[in-house]
């Protein structure tokens, strides 16, 4: 699995618009944050991660860099919570002037590894609208980079459907600002 430091850009400036924050890619080979994390937390990654929005262009698959001896598990499943398919998908968490791109493992090094991921990240997951909805695909385009849009068109949505979901977000997908 690539390797990025938590919160530094993971897309290339030159492509256009905002930088994609990496979030969770972490190896063995780079100390990494260690420490709490909520079951609530984890529970709403599942969730997410049940069908979450991907760009056409394919980012790759990745593995666990921490397991010694395995790849990692393919499947994740908390109790109460749907069983989600691991290491080919990643979830894209938009906050209120950031997006974040964390690898579907995560939920794995959190739970098997002890990681932590960034208390920023943690909030926006936790008020992260719901996978595929009006009001998830409207925070997306808010701050999404061109060329991510570009690469996996979002469903069109009426009016209507655009005022609901913006009146619902308000007033901030995230209270604080950085
Ligand atoms: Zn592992």
């Amino acid at each position: 699995m690539a390797w990025f430091e938590d919160l530094t850009p993971c897309s290339d400036p030159g492509e256009g618009g905002k930088p994609v924050l990496a979030v969770g890619w972490i190896d063995h080979l780079h100390p990494y944050p260690r420490g709490h994390a909520s079951r609530r937390f984890v529970m709403r990654m599942v969730e997410l991660l049940e069908d979450p929005w991907q760009p056409r262009r394919s980012l790759g698959w990745h593995d666990c860099a921490l397991c010694r001896f395995t790849e990692g598990p393919r499947t994740f499943e908390l109790e109460g919570g749907p069983r989600v398919k691991l290491g080919t998908s990643n979830l894209f968490i938009p906050a209120y002037d950031r997006l974040y791109i964390a690898p579907s493992m995560m939920v794995h090094a959190v739970d098997a590894h002890g990681y932590a991921p960034p208390e920023e990240f943690v909030k926006a997951v936790l008020v992260c609208p719901p996978m595929r909805s009006p009001a998830y695909l409207a925070a997306l385009r808010d701050v999404a980079p061109p060329w991510l849009l570009d690469a996996g068109p979002l469903p069109r949505m009426s009016a209507g459907a655009r005022l609901r979901a913006r009146s619902r977000r308000t007033p901030r997908l995230i209270g604080s600002r950085r």
